[in-house]
């Protein structure tokens, strides 16, 4: 669990003038952004706006074109992504990165980090429905049973920074609304710096401190979530731009 000291207030994650891309080409450029410990950032936007670029980079998954990006106080080094998680970084992938053969139960044994099973329980008390199902192998849960073992598997590793990449996806909105307090309310607690990338904007203001906009790999609104909240007007047209798609994408967004 994270002391709450001095480094408390220095920032987990900072990211000057990102700009990264795949095979020359550049997919986003210029993010500056910063998360301190216990705080919650939600990086927003369209389909293709370059979120998961982002993250993926900020995470030293893929490396960054130009600029700077400082995880834990350190630069990243993306040829040696497991000396951030050693420090306390943790990613959790679109995609979950769980073993469809392996069981819950294997699965939290192998992230635990300490022999007694305290933490574990303090995790699964946040995610209740995924305590009972401890014997069950990973391809027979649902995809909401699926993310909250990716979550609590990242938890599990007393993270410092907490990465995670379109939780929601293909999940009920139900289950996102259940999920989205719980990571917030364990950041707040634990003092972990999180970075949500999200598609559900309203759910996703509801648990940040802060967010980003990005469209065309370009930040194009920031600020306070709640201050965001109440301008949805701005958020919207900075997320959907001036498309001719934008009135459908905003239905379906809304629905
Ligand atoms: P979505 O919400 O649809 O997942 P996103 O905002 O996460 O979108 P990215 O996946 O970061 O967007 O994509 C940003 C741009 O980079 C897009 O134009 C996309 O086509 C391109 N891109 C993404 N991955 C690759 C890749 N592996 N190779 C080449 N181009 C890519």
């Amino acid at each position: 669990m994270a002391d709450a000291d001095s480094t408390d207030t220095a920032p987990v994650l900072t990211a000057e003038a990102l700009t990264a891309g795949y095979n020359g080409v550049v997919a986003v450029a210029d993010v500056n952004l910063s998360v301190a410990a216990g705080e919650v950032l939600s990086i927003l936007g369209p389909n293709g706006a370059g979120k998961t670029t982002t993250l993926l980079s900020l995470a030293g998954v893929l490396p960054t074109m130009s600029g700077q990006v400082t995880v834990l106080g350190r630069p990243v080094d993306s040829s040696r992504p497991y000396r951030m998680a050693r420090r306390g970084m943790r990613f959790v992938p679109d995609d979950r990165g769980l073993f469809p053969s392996m069981t819950v139960r294997e699965h939290l044994r192998l992230a635990r980090r300490r022999p007694d099973q305290r933490r574990e329980q303090a995790v699964l008390e946040r995610f209740p429905a995924l305590a009972k199902l401890r014997s069950r192998t990973v391809g027979l849960l649902s995809g909401g049973e699926q993310q909250m073992l990716a979550i609590s598997v990242a938890l599990l590793a007393e993270p410092r920074l907490l990465m995670v990449d379109e939780m929601s996806l293909g999940l009920a909105p139900m289950v996102v609304e259940q999920m989205l307090p719980a990571i917030r309310d364990l950041a707040r607690a634990e003092g972990i710096g999180v970075v949500l990338v999200e598609q559900h904007v309203g759910l996703a203001l509801a648990v940040s401190d802060r967010a980003l906009v990005l469209n065309h790999g370009r930040v194009v609104l920031e600020g306070k979530a709640d201050a965001l909240l109440r301008e949805r007007d701005r958020v919207e047209s900075a997320y959907f731009g001036a498309g001719e798609f934008a009135d459908e994408e905003r239905d379906s967004e809304r629905a």
